[in-house]
């Protein structure tokens, strides 16, 4: 998944007020994209997940003139991340803002990671640049990841959305089927397991049982939590539950938000997924197809 970056690489985000050095890496967004130098490295089968693409990040060194607003971000291993929270910078030669939802192919994984963390980070900052409570401008905590308000002293934390993926099967011997579905409204939409953000008020399992009722009319039973993933191109912390169903397997779509969705046997299901390295979908996906049941047992 897109937050396995390694052992070399491990994912420090405490706050520090850290002074951004030459060798430090700096995010910065603008153009719906984050300034890198992408290189194809060539010929490479786009659909297995593997794109080709190499993405390179400029350091605060590699930048002609420095940012006047930059940030503390987080740590990759020994590596520091800034953001630029100015509304342009000037570009390295080589470097263009390139968009973040594309960038979800290239190598490495870990800066990979770091544009799209960053990217969240970068989205929260730029909405609160004025307080909601008030409307006086911000100002940046200066030593905790806050925003705070001078006037009423309102305090903002980092946004974080948690949605749902659900894996509903159903088993009887050596019949093992799992839903996938396609959305409506994208031509290459891949496809997918039942997903959903939660609603106020909402525990987690209400939100899988909410979901697939209303993706695919199935009353579901038996739900197992099994990992969580960060996916900041959404803002969202995506929770995975395999599920069963309970009762009549007939699916009921919901056309407006759903192109297909169908029961699929193990063979059945298409190895689209099979490179997808970055995605929990993808991983239930391909575990699913591997194991049957004993994915979750
Ligand atoms: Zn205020």
């Amino acid at each position: 998944m897109i937050q396995e970056v390694g052992p070399e690489h491990v994912f420090d985000n405490r706050f520090e007020p850290h002074e951004c050095g030459l060798d430090d890496y700096v995010l910065h967004y603008a153009q719906g994209g984050c300034l890198a130098r992408v290189t194809h490295v060539g010929g490479a089968d786009a659909d297995a997940g593997d794109s080709g693409e190499e993405v390179e990040l400029p350091t605060l060194a590699d930048l002609p003139r420095p940012p006047a607003r930059l940030t503390y971000a987080f740590s990759l291993g020994e590596r520091r991340f800034f953001l630029a929270l100015d509304d342009s910078v000037s570009a390295p030669r080589g470097f263009a803002y390139a968009p973040v939802s594309w960038l979800r192919r290239a190598e490495p994984q870990h800066l990979l990671f770091a544009v799209a963390t960053g990217s969240q980070l970068d989205r929260w900052y730029r909405a609160n640049r004025f307080c909601g409570r008030c409307g006086a401008r911000t100002e940046l905590a200066p030593r905790s990841r806050e925003i705070v308000c001078p006037e009423c002293a309102a305090v903002v934390y980092p946004k974080i959305c948690p949605g749902v993926i659900c894996a509903v099967t159903w088993c009887d011997g050596d019949d093992e089927r799992i839903v996938l579905t396609r959305y409506a409204g994208r031509t290459t939409a891949l496809w997918a397991l039942v997903a959903g953000f939660t609603e106020v008020g909402e525990p987690l399992e209400d939100t899988v049982r909410r979901e697939v009722m209303e993706e695919v009319g199935l009353a579901v039973k038996n739900l197992r939590f099994y990992k969580s993933q960060p996916w900041s191109f959404t803002d969202t912390l995506l929770v995975g539950f395999w599920c069963e169903v309970d009762g009549d397997p007939a699916i009921t779509l919901d056309r407006t938000e759903l192109k297909e969705a169908r029961w699929f046997s193990r063979a059945e299901i298409p190895l689209e997924r099979t490179g997808d390295r970055t995605s929990l979908t993808g991983e239930m996906i391909e575990r699913f197809r591997l194991m049957g049941r004993a994915a979750w047992a």
